[in-house]
């Protein structure tokens, strides 16, 4: 819908892009309905509810009055710390304002007009994370959306979706909204089939909460393929969302295209102290992750209890089938300030998406659930 003279003159990928839709701030449902902030409850952006590790608000409240400088616009504390982490070279590492950012990157590297000005296309899955499609789509690409199989990704059909002008493919492992995750053969010989000249992104923002032994680390793998980028963040398990700092790991080669593009100062100081003092406390981690279980299984045990189906997922949220239209209940819990997240622009109308908070938040989700869905009968 054009609106403003200049929409005609915007590029032609911007003219059709829908925005992301992110999870309602506490403070503007606050002000909507009329609420305290302490009585809502937030699990529509999957946060850690333990928010970050008290080592981190001790090292950010130390660099509070270093402000007035730029950060390392390098970030080079970090990405030594991080090649630790990984065993990798610290060139291997593109820091971004949180590793939506780098998805960034990776398009506007990849995705933008050929040498010979030709348009290219890019692969992802039916019910992928948003940002893959809005990215590329920015920089012009065309979109090519293989349906899901089990609402997860079909490994096999994104590899026969693979064309002569397709330059990146997206995996999310495991992705959001689903949950769904994919396995260590079945991506391994995904990466070998796919061409050595069409780069793999596989992001793995939710790679700390899954426990599966089956579920790969891709990152042991970004020797054998040289096209293979590794996404990672800081908002999940380590609590760090609102200070927007994630990174990708690559071959160097990669890493050095995806640095040229990428803002001088695009990661800010906190963000950074931020990081370092996360790395370096695996416990808090941990204990997020445990809680994490926990809690799952109880909300799961819940929905089985209202007679509701629900995507198996192996994040910290889970999406679940209310077996009509998500919408009106997501408005019904919004009123009793709950805030979850609708789906339907992921092509899943009917289900709703709900992080793992708290243990009482967690129940008092399930009890306004419960409540909004007896009315109902
Ligand atoms: C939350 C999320 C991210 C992380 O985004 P940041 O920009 O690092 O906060 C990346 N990918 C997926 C699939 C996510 O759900």
């Amino acid at each position: 819908m054009p609106n403003c003279d200049l929409y005609t003159y915007a590029a032609s990928g911007v003219q059709g892009l829908h925005p992301y839709q992110p999870g309602k701030p506490i403070s503007t449902l606050a002000r909507e309905i009329g609420m305290d902030e302490s009585n809502i409850i937030k699990l529509a952006s999957n946060e850690n509810p333990l928010g970050p590790s008290p080592k981190v608000n001790a090292a950010v409240t130390a660099q509070l009055s270093e402000q007035a400088r730029y950060p390392d616009g390098g970030t080079v504390e970090l990405r030594a710390q991080l090649a630790q982490h990984h065993g990798c070279k610290a060139e291997q590492i593109t820091v971004g304002n949180g590793s939506n950012d780098v998805l960034d990157l990776i398009a506007r590297v990849f995705l933008g007009e050929g040498v010979s000005g030709e348009r290219c296309s890019t692969v992802f899955s039916q019910h992928a994370f948003a940002v893959y499609p809005l990215s590329s789509q920015a920089v012009g690409a065309e979109l090519i959306t293989v349906p899901a199989k089990q609402w997860g990704h079909d490994l096999e059909a994104m590899a026969a979706a693979v064309r002569e002008d397709t330059r990146v493919v997206w995996v999310a492992n495991p992705n959001n909204p689903t949950g769904t995750w994919v396995g260590h053969d079945a991506l391994y010989r995904f990466l070998q089939q796919i061409p050595a000249e069409v780069v793999v992104v596989v992001d793995e923002a939710y790679i700390e909460f899954v426990a599966d032994t089956d579920y790969p680390d891709s990152s042991q793998w970004l020797e054998e393929f040289p096209n293979l980028i590794v996404t990672r963040t800081f908002s999940k398990a380590y609590g760090l969302a609102g200070y927007r700092i994630g990174y990708g790991l690559s071959s160097e080669g990669v890493a050095d295209l995806l640095n040229r593009v990428r803002q001088p100062f695009n990661v800010n100081a906190l963000a950074q102290v931020a990081a370092i003092a996360a790395l370096d406390d695996p416990a808090h981690v941990e204990r997020g992750v445990a809680l994490n279980s926990a809690e799952m299984m109880k909300m799961t045990h819940a929905f089985e209890h209202l007679k509701l189906e629900w995507i198996p997922s192996v994040g910290n949220f889970v999406s679940v089938d209310l077996g009509q239209p998500a919408m009106p209940i997501f408005a019904a819990l919004e009123q009793q300030g709950v805030i979850t997240r609708p789906v339907a622009n992921y092509g899943l109308p009917n289900h709703l998406r709900i992080s793992i908070g708290l243990p009482e938040e967690n129940q008092r989700s399930i009890q306004v659930l419960t409540q909004i869905l007896r009315e109902q009968a």
